[in-house]
């Protein structure tokens, strides 16, 4: 049996199993309470199971007091934008993301239009004890549907200031669009076409079976490579089935992997606004040598992209994001948005006439190497108490378990907040390289 994944996100789990109907109610109603009755948006990706999830959170939250605003089917930035640019007093996006098709879960947006910030989703973590007081039959709330969402949000895209988007529409590229059948098939290729793109859609239906495994990553993405190999296109996008995570095929149709669709983004937004990029811990140190070039800096923070928005909204940054093609534009918003990056993306490619293999050839070349170890819980500690020891002669940062740089690589150690494990995360300027440092390391820590 499965177990209901709690964590400031949200919650996560397996539908009818650790994640019920009846688990979904209870989060919804206290979610309500923590937003003081107010109004509240909801939006759910694909997945079969979201008409049950919605009609338990919905009328959890109309019991408690709270208005719905129904967007239906709709991408995670869409419902966090949705938020932001109206009065409501949260959000919930029932999605469970790169997931597989069996789990759901409840993500939780604040008033601002972003997820909740570590401190709010602990005290509404904390409110779960308390009792709920449900609603009389006169403050009862009311269900609303939006059905222009989607819309707004294409029009904000297609308003970033700096994107050229008549440029955009001449080139008149050819783009393959695999939406894996998840929420981003409703939002894709409409935002493609407005840009003058002629589009060929596969797995475009969001029934919620998901074509293949719906995490964006190269080995799940053969049938989008053969697409833009066998259609001639230029480029081929994916993305996961709540459409905040964007991966990149390049116009000989090879996955370029989805570092790049950050990197590339920051490339392309620094030729544009001067200012700081922020990105992630375990994201790709080319985010150095991007900046290195524009004369500015990269701000690191915790894994999550509550965290990495949060900064980029304090230092005023104009673009961020997390590796795992995780694009943040503020100009937009503060979220991971994988519209936005296609938009950007494209913009790079019609500015710069170059293809996307040259410019993803551009961007300096560092490997990767993942791996985990698995120990007895109450050994976590003990082995991340060594790691310093091991590598006293490093430069070590502890914002987010313990990062050990060295020159022209790193090595990412973090415990898992969900299972006993400690995630290694390995990069630096050769494949082999990368993964001798990620073995050796583990050797050392478990010896
Ligand atoms: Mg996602």
């Amino acid at each position: 049996m499965s177990k209901l994944m709690i964590s400031v996100s949200g919650i996560r789990g397996i539908f009818g199993e650790s994640l019920t109907t009846e688990i979904a109610q209870k989060y919804a109603a206290h979610f309500g309470v923590f937003c003081s009755r107010g109004k509240i948006i909801v939006g759910r990706d694909s997945r079969t199971s979201g008409p049950e999830m919605f009609s338990a959170v919905s009328a959890s939250l109309m019991s408690v007091g709270c208005d719905v605003i129904d967007l239906g089917i709709v991408s995670t930035p869409t419902v966090l934008l949705a938020v932001e640019e109206s009065d409501a007093k949260g959000g919930i996006s029932i999605t469970a993301s790169h997931n597989p098709a069996e789990w759901n879960a409840m993500k939780f947006v604040g008033e601002n239009g972003m997820f909740l910030f570590p401190q709010e989703a602990q005290l509404f973590i904390d409110s779960l004890d308390e009792p709920i007081e449900f609603a009389g039959i006169d403050e009862m709330g009311k269900l609303t549907q939006d059905t222009e969402a989607t819309k707004r949000h294409i029009n904000k895209i297609l308003n970033i200031p700096y994107l050229d988007i008549e440029k955009i529409r001449t080139k008149n590229f050819k783009v393959v669009i695999d939406s894996v059948n998840g929420a981003g098939g409703l939002i894709s290729p409409r935002l493609l076409r407005d840009l003058g793109c002629e589009v060929i859609e596969i797995n475009s239906e969001p029934t919620g079976i998901f074509a293949h495994t719906p995490e964006p990553l190269n080995k799940n993405l053969k049938q989008l490579e053969e697409a833009v190999a066998a259609y001639k296109a230029d480029i081929g996008f994916t993305t996961d089935p709540d459409v905040d995570r964007l991966a990149i095929v390049d116009e000989n149709g090879k996955c370029i992997g989805e570092e790049l669709s950050l990197l590339l983004s920051e490339k392309f937004i620094l030729s544009k606004v001067e200012g700081d990029i922020v990105t992630n811990l375990s994201s790709s140190m080319a985010s150095e040598d991007i900046a290195k070039k524009f004369g500015v800096k990269v701000h690191r923070t915790k894994v999550g992209e509550i965290n990495v928005g949060k900064k980029m909204k304090e230092i005023d940054s104009p673009v961020g994001g997390e590796g795992n093609g995780g694009i943040i534009c503020p100009e937009v918003h503060y979220t991971r948005d994988a519209p936005a990056g296609m938009a950007l993306i494209l913009g790079y490619l019609a500015e710069s006439g170059k293809t996307v293999s040259q410019l993803a050839e551009e961007i300096p070349h560092y490997y990767f190497a993942k791996d985990k170890i698995k120990v007895a819980p109450n050994q976590l500690d003990r082995i991340m108490a060594k790691v310093p020891e091991i590598f006293a002669d490093h430069k070590l940062d502890s914002t987010d378990g313990i990062k050990v740089i060295g020159d022209k690589y790193w090595i990412h150690l973090r415990k898992s907040g969900t299972e006993p494990i400690i995630r290694v995360y390995v990069e630096s300027d050769s494949p082999e390289k990368s993964q001798e440092l990620c073995r050796e390391t583990i050797e050392k820590l478990v010896s």
